[in-house]
């Protein structure tokens, strides 16, 4: 049976910068994302891994190449129309939680919901139900600043799965974590995905992590290769 494919990348094409000093990143890259599979991307510094994520998550345009999700390609969609894909089937973790900080930790989990048509009292509940599945249903009520960093981040991921996306692009999302508070909420995260059936692609320099992971990637001359 032919997997059900919920992102393709095809021949993306990223620069930045003219002429002598163009600076060519991604140069014709493939890759595809099935459902329930989570995916590692694992690259050095530099060669391009948020770029290829930002291009995924319709955050950026690539200069060449197209995103097709879910069957739909996105190349020649209006703004509006790549927005409101990007909202309802694309979840982003940043590196740095990237939280609202006037805002407490179940606050910013009902917020996407509430954009994407949710009431107040849904939104709650469902944002409760995720703080309670990351272990910090009782860290609702309070601000991000008053978050340890891996609380922050697995507030961060509850926002991204909030509105049950396709697919989970998460750059770097334990980097700036302590070993040990980087396996927990990796754990997390992979439980989450696991269970909902979603599909991730992680970005991480963690090979331990990695090596967790169903697939791993990386990009080499501004290509995805297998690993
Ligand atoms: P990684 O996430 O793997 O560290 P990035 O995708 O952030 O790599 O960046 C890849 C390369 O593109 C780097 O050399 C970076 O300096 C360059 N780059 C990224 N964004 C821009 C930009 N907006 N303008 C110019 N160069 C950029
Ligand atoms: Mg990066």
């Amino acid at each position: 049976m032919k997997r059900h494919v919920v992102l393709e990348l095809s021949g993306i094409e990223r620069h930045y910068g003219q002429g002598e000093t163009r600076l060519s990143i991604l140069k014709g890259a493939n890759f595809s994302l099935h459902r329930g599979e989570i995916v590692a991307l694992v690259a050095p510094s530099g060669t391009g891994k948020s770029t290829l994520l930002h291009v995924a998550g319709l955050l950026e345009h690539p200069d060449g190449g197209d995103v097709v999700l879910n069957g739909n390609a996105c190349n020649g969609l209006s703004d509006d129309r790549r927005t409101a894909m990007r909202r309802s089937d694309i979840g982003f973790v940043y590196q740095f939680h990237h939280l609202l900080p006037e805002f407490s930790a179940a606050e910013n989990i009902m917020m996407p919901q509430m954009i994407a048509g949710l009431s107040r009292k849904e939104a709650r509940e469902r944002a409760s139900a995720l703080l309670d599945y990351m272990r910090i249903g009782h860290r609702g009520d309070h601000r991000p600043a008053e978050l340890s960093g891996g609380e922050q981040q697995r507030v961060a991921i509850a926002r991204a799965v909030a509105n049950a996306p396709l697919v989970l692009l998460a750059d770097e999302p334990t980097g700036n974590l302590d070993p040990a508070t980087a396996h927990y909420v990796f754990d997390a995260l992979e439980a989450l995905v696991r269970q909902s059936g979603l599909a991730a692609m992680i970005a991480t320099h963690n090979h331990e992590l990695a090596a967790r992971m169903d697939r791993r990637v990386t990009l080499s001359d501004g290509k995805v290769v297998e690993m």
